[in-house]
């Protein structure tokens, strides 16, 4: 029974039970408030009953939620897997066919590592999201130089960047302290920063990486002259699967652009993960991330860190933990 049948049912049973009995009882007092109390009791017990139903409708109507959008991630999961798959796939069957001029066989090499990186990529985001869930991601501080890690993650993502034609700039400010952090999973966070700056911004733009020691924080900052972000989007920008359309004014944008067409972009190509888990994992650093975006004009990611502190009782987190890593970057 709906929400609406149960208030019916309610309804016409307090009339049954309460007005009824006092319109046609003839006998005396003391048995119609008996009569009443138990038609009190009747109606207290439905209402009970509706507020009950009510929930249950609520929790069901939130299950169905989750599992469309669970099925939603799951198709676009497997849409992320296919597609960097079937690339590998035809361009090893024409290396392997021997047809290939040495030149081309470099290209197609490199495009199958672009490829397979992409997937990894997806797999260990996946792979965070599941131990955060489960409770069971760990996190291991140590003393890192803010350079070194950035200079490894531009390292990665020169020839993604080369193909779109962006010029990637690096700029520090001053000696840098030390600061206190999981290099692994920052080196994740900056890359995947990046790696949107290299997909959100059109062929040919500027994205700029730079660090500075600010207040007791180095903050370091990946800036890019892309589409930016509507500012309605802000407020969930860092929420779990959430996928931004393109802005108004770029080309892939047109009315009759559907969700499904934006996503079957392989430029665009993602599932949401990304910013959600730099949100998590900068904040079980002690850190924090923030963005100034402008729609047309681009978007700043800054991300702030603690300054390693010898002392500091947070450093002591790394010495429990388990690097449970399985799959690596190579
Ligand atoms: P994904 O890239 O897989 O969609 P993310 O969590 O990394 O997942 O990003 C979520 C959304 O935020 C993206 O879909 C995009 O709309 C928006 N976004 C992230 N970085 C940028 C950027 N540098 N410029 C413009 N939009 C961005």
């Amino acid at each position: 029974m709906n929400i609406r049948g149960s208030i019916l049912v309610v309804g016409l049973g307090s009339v049954f039970a309460l007005v009824l009995p006092g319109l046609f009882y003839a006998g005396d007092q003391q048995h119609l408030v008996i009569y009443a109390l138990i038609g009190l009791l009747g109606v207290c017990g439905a209402t009970a009953a509706i507020l009950w139903t009510i929930r249950l409708e609520r929790k069901a109507k939130r299950l169905d939620e989750l599992d469309h959008l669970k099925s939603e991630f799951v198709s676009r999961v497997s849409h992320e897997l296919r597609t960097p798959l079937t690339t590998i796939k035809a361009l090893t069957r024409l290396l392997l066919r021997g047809e290939v001029r040495e030149q081309k066989q470099r290209e197609y090499l490199e495009t199958i590592s672009i490829e397979c990186d992409r997937q990894i990529d997806l797999i260990l985001n996946l792979l965070d999201l599941s131990r955060i869930e489960g409770g069971v991601f760990r996190i291991d501080l140590e003393r890192v130089e803010v350079d070194d890690v950035i200079a490894s993650c531009v390292k990665g993502e020169i020839a993604a960047a080369e193909r779109r034609r962006h010029k990637l700039e690096v700029k520090t400010f001053g000696p840098l302290p030390p600061i206190c952090s999981d290099p692994k999973h920052l080196r994740r966070v900056i890359s995947n920063l990046i790696e949107n700056s290299i997909k959100y911004t059109p062929d040919g733009g500027l994205i700029s990486i730079s660090a500075e020691a600010e207040a007791g924080n180095v903050a370091i900052r990946v800036t890019d002259n892309g589409r930016g972000i509507p500012k309605e989007d802000l407020s969930i920008l860092f929420d779990k699967f959430y996928r931004g359309r393109p802005a108004p004014h770029s080309a892939a944008m047109n009315d009759a652009a559907t969700d499904e067409e934006f996503l079957e972009d392989a430029d665009m190509s993602g599932v949401g993960l990304g910013l959600y888990l730099a949100r998590d994992v900068m904040k079980r650093m002690g850190g924090r991330i923030s963005v100034e975006t402008e729609v047309g004009k681009g978007s700043t990611f800054t991300l702030h860190l603690p300054i390693w502190n010898a002392g500091s009782s947070i450093n002591t987190i790394s010495e429990m933990s388990v690097n449970a890593e399985t799959i690596a970057r190579s």
